[in-house]
Parts: structure tokens; sequence; C-alpha cells
């Protein structure tokens, strides 16, 4: 088929703030990228509402508001999308990366990873449904909506107390609830959660449910005593879900150097996989700060990077990429 046999100059998966940074950098060095931008394009910012803390929107702006605006200006420049998950890549150290969906096979000298990551979930009745309405999963996004209420955080580890110790700063009164009364928090982050006046701790409870009130919004989080199987309820005003995020991986796995976490491994400063041509940027390579702004900025290293590499290092197109093959079409414009 046509465009088995197109060899582009970069491919880049995913749809998210990293992924149409990284399309956005490499359109406007005339570099034609293709995106494929997942079904459901957008990211993590699709599940949002409000978004402060983006620079240069003063007022705000609405989560999937703001993805489409990245997307728009990607497209500007003459990004093409397909919006569509991939379902498997052959990697290559410096030769031609493969991207599949289905049957259909897309060629490219360089590849940048945008996959992103997820929250973990609880998978308890309730969470997604008040998903935007006193439930969240990213306390640094949504803690300023709840000045002066009562908020209840979900989880022992790093991530939860440093969303504890953040949104104590707006809550009046935040509960940080484990299941178990050991914590995987370090020593200093659980300090500093401890010393706040208006946090308290409570454990080992397990989640069962997020209710909601009349109003639709959340109102009480149903528990269990882990031990004694008792259950009560904790009203709330808001409930932060801090248990870890999985990074968006799968179709890498074994291919590309990843950490014990599933984090795509990346040279120190750069956005460099292991294998020449292949880069990563966004929440698949980043463990701590994971904001929509983080991502962008390593999703402009990796435009950045992926066209140094066409100029300086892509191998030539010859016919030992398609063994018994036809000539190569290769996409035109180069940086
Ligand atoms: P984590 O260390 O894996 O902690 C997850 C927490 O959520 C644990 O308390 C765990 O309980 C709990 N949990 C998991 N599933 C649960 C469920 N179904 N119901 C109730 N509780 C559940 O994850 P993390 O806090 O995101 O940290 C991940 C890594 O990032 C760590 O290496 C951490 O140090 C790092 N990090 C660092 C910083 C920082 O230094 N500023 C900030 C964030 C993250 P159990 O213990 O019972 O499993």
């Amino acid at each position: 088929m046509a465009e088995g046999k197109k060899v582009e100059n970069v491919i880049i998966i995913g749809g998210g703030p990293a992924g149409y940074t990284a399309a956005l950098y490499t359109a406007r060095a005339n570099l034609e990228p293709l995106v494929f931008e997942g079904f459901q394009w957008g990211g993590q910012l699709q599940n949002t509402t409000d978004v402060e803390n983006y620079p240069g929107f003063p007022e705000g702006i609405m989560g999937p508001q703001m993805m489409g605006k990245f997307r728009e200006q990607a497209e500007r420049f003459g990004t093409r999308f397909v919006t569509d998950d991939v379902d498997r890549v052959e990697l290559s150290d410096g030769g031609v990366q493969k991207v599949f969906l289905g049957d259909e096979e897309h060629r490219a000298k360089t590849l940048i990873l945008a996959m992103g990551a997820e929250p973990k979930r609880l998978g308890i009745p309730g969470e997604m449904e008040l998903g935007g309405r006193g439930v969240s999963t990213c306390g640094v996004c949504d803690g300023a909506f709840f000045k002066d209420q009562k908020v209840i955080v979900i989880g022992g580890g790093d991530s939860a107390m440093e969303d504890s110790i953040f949104i104590s700063k707006f809550a009046s009164d935040l509960t940080v609830v484990t299941r178990r009364d050991q914590f995987r928090a370090s020593k200093i982050m659980l300090d500093r959660a401890s010393e706040k006046d208006n946090i308290e701790f409570k454990n080992p409870y397990e989640p069962l449910e997020f209710v909601a009130g009349e109003s639709g919004k959340l109102e009480k989080v149903r528990f269990r005593h882990a031990e004694t199987g008792a259950e009560e309820e904790l009203e709330t005003n808001g409930a932060f879900v801090a248990i870890g995020h999985v990074p968006k991986s799968e179709i890498v796995q074994g291919q590309v150097e990843t950490d014990e976490d599933g984090y795509i491994v990346t040279e120190s400063g750069s956005t460099r996989t292991n294998l020449g041509g292949v880069f990563a940027v966004g929440d698949v390579v980043d463990h701590t700060y994971r904001q929509a702004v983080t991502a962008a900025g390593t999703g402009c290293m990796g435009a950045l990077d992926a066209e140094r590499y066409l100029r300086d290092s892509a191998p030539p197109v010859e016919a030992h990429w398609f063994p018994g093959g036809e000539p190569a079409e290769i996409a035109t414009g180069s940086g």
C-alpha cells in the first residue's frame, strides 16, 4: 500500500501537550510530522476542567479547549493527524522505525514517543462519575478549587504527601487516608505533611465508594476498616486519588529501554532513548513533574533532538531498508 512505501521524516505517537508541541516544532521545521494522536486525543487534559496553571491563560482555560488549541496550532503548520491508537511498533537502532495500525504500516526516520501516563484508579463506584465534580487525581491542578473546604487525599506514597502538602494551603481540613498503617512515602515528605496543622492521618481504611449529594457533587466517601471490616463515611467536598501513575509504554516494552516502573529511559538532559532515531518525551518519561507545561517543554526538546538527528545522523535511505522491495518514496522537506 502507498503509505507503507513512504518514509516519513518524523512520526509522533501521542496527542497530549508533549506530542502536540513536538508536532508544532517539527512542522515549523518543514518536517511534515505525522501524529498518531490516539482515539481519545488530548491526553489527560481531556479529563480536566479548568486549567489555571498553564502560563499564557491568565483567566484559565478548560483542559479540552486547551488541547484543541495545541492541536490547531500544530495543524496550522502542516501536521497530519491520525485519530487512532497505534497497535504496535517495530523499533530499530538507527534504521527505519515502523508503526502499525492493524495491518497498515507507517515508516519513519525518527519516532517521538509521547504516549503519556495515566493516574492509577481505585476502580470503585463514583470515581469516574464524579471526576471534575469533587473527585480528582491531580492535587496541583485542582487543589486551589477547595479553598476553606474539607478534603480527603487517598494514598500513602510521595505523590499523596506532595498533593496533601500542596492542597493544605487551600483546604481548611485535610485527611490523608491509607489502606495500611505503613507508608511508602519518604520520611522527609511524611514529616513535612505531618507538620501541617490542618492535615490528619487515618488508617488502615480502604475506600469503597464516592457518594454524590443532591447537587450532583461529591458529598462523602465510604470506607471500610481494613482489619475490623467496620464501615465508615467521611463527609468531604473533595477527594484526591493519589495512588501513583502508570506510564503508557506497553507498545514499546521490550524494544526500548524502560525502568522497573515502565517509564522510558532517556539520556540525562536530552530526549534520546537507547535507540538511534527514537526519542521520548512527556509523562511516559517523567516520574516527577507530570505537568502540562513540563510535558510541552520536553515535547519541544524531542522535536529539536529529532531535527538534529535528521540533519547529522539519519541513515541514508538504501535498498536494504526494504529488502526485495521497490525504491522508497522519501517524505520531502528538511529542517
Ligand atoms: P507509590 O510510592 O507506589 O505509593 C502509592 C500509594 O498508594 C501507597 O500508599 C499504596 O498503598 C497506595 N495505593 C495503591 N493502590 C491503592 C488502592 N487500590 N487503594 C488504596 N491505596 C492504594 O506511588 P507514588 O506516591 O506515586 O510514588 C511513585 C514514585 O514517584 C516513588 O518513587 C516516589 O518517591 C516518586 N515521587 C516522588 C515525589 C517527590 O519526591 N516529590 C513526588 C511524587 C512521586 P500500599 O503501600 O498499601 O501499596
